[in-house]
C-alpha cells in the first residue's frame, strides 16, 4: 500500500499529516510519501491520497487535488482544521466528507515526538463571547470548542515539543499547566513557542510566574474583544 500525503498549507508544519504518516506505517505497514500535488504522470506509484488544509484559504487547492486523485480512481480522504467552516462546499465539490475535527484514529500518539504538540484539546469558553453563536443558527467566531470540544481533554503523556499548540493555556487546570511547563523545561529547548497563547480573562500574576520559567519566544494574548481590555493589562 502506497500512501501519498499532501499538505496544501505548504509553508506550515502539518502536525495532523505527521501523525497520519505514523498511523499508516504502523497500523497498515504502508509506504508513505509526501507531495505538493497529485503526480498524474505516475498514478501507479500510489493507492491512497490524504489531503490536508490547515487554513480555509488552502481549501481551493485541497478540492483541486482531491478531484484529480478521484479522477485517477484513487482512495481519497480530505481534512484538517481549515476544512471546518466549509465542509458543505467540499462535500458538494468532491463528494467527500472532510475530517475537520481531530481524528481519533491517530490523534493521540504518546510514543512519538513532533515539532508541535497539544497537551490539551478544546476550550470551555467560559465567558468568552467568541465561542458562542451570537444569533441562533450562526457559526461562532471561534471554532475551537466546536472542533475540539466544549470541555478540555487533557493529555498527560505526550512528548514535549518546542511549539505548544493548546488553544487556551491560561484557563487549563493549574496542575496541567505545571505539568506542561515542567516537561517542556526538562526537554531543554532554547526557545519555546506557546503558539495560541493566553486568554486575558484567565491570566493571573501566578500564570505569568509559571510560564516565565520557559524561554518563551513571545507572550501571545488572545485579546479578542474589547471587554477583555482591562484583563489584558493584568
Ligand atoms: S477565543 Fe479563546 S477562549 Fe474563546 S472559545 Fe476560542 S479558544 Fe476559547
Amino acid at each position: 500500500m502506497n500512501v501519498l500525503l499532501i499538505n496544501t498549507s505548504r509553508d506550515e508544519y502539518n502536525l495532523g499529516l505527521a501523525k497520519a504518516a505514523n498511523y499508516w506505517r504502523e497500523t497498515h505497514g504502508a509506504s508513505v510519501s509526501y507531495a505538493d500535488s497529485v503526480p498524474t504522470l505516475f498514478p501507479e506509484t500510489f493507492d491512497v491520497v490524504w489531503i490536508s488544509a490547515i487554513f480555509s484559504w488552502d481549501v481551493p487547492a485541497l478540492i483541486t487535488h482531491a478531484k484529480t486523485a478521484l479522477a485517477l480512481d484513487k482512495e481519497v480522504a480530505v481534512g484538517g482544521p481549515g476544512t471546518f467552516g466549509v465542509q458543505n462546499k467540499i462535500e458538494l465539490a468532491t463528494g467527500l466528507k472532510p475530517q475537520s475535527t481531530p481524528d481519533p484514529r491517530f490523534e493521540h500518539q504518546p510514543r512519538h515526538s513532533f515539532l508541535q504538540t497539544f497537551w490539551s484539546r478544546g476550550c470551555p469558553a467560559k465567558n468568552c463571547t467568541l465561542g458562542f453563536p451570537r444569533r441562533p443558527g450562526e457559526q461562532p467566531i471561534c471554532s475551537v470548542p466546536a472542533i475540539e470540544g466544549w470541555r478540555y481533554t487533557l493529555y498527560t503523556d505526550v512528548q514535549p515539543a518546542p511549539v505548544i499548540m493548546d488553544n487556551n493555556l491560561s484557563a487549563l487546570p493549574r496542575e496541567h499547566q505545571e505539568l506542561i511547563v515542567r516537561k517542556t523545561l526538562e526537554a531543554d529547548y532554547p526557545i519555546v513557542d506557546a503558539n495560541s497563547g493566553f486568554e486575558p480573562r484567565s491570566f493571573r500574576p501566578e500564570t505569568a510566574a509559571r510560564w516565565k520559567r520557559l524561554p518563551l519566544k513571545a507572550w501571545r494574548f488572545a485579546y479578542d474583544e474589547r471587554a477583555e481590555l482591562p484583563q489584558s493589562y493584568a
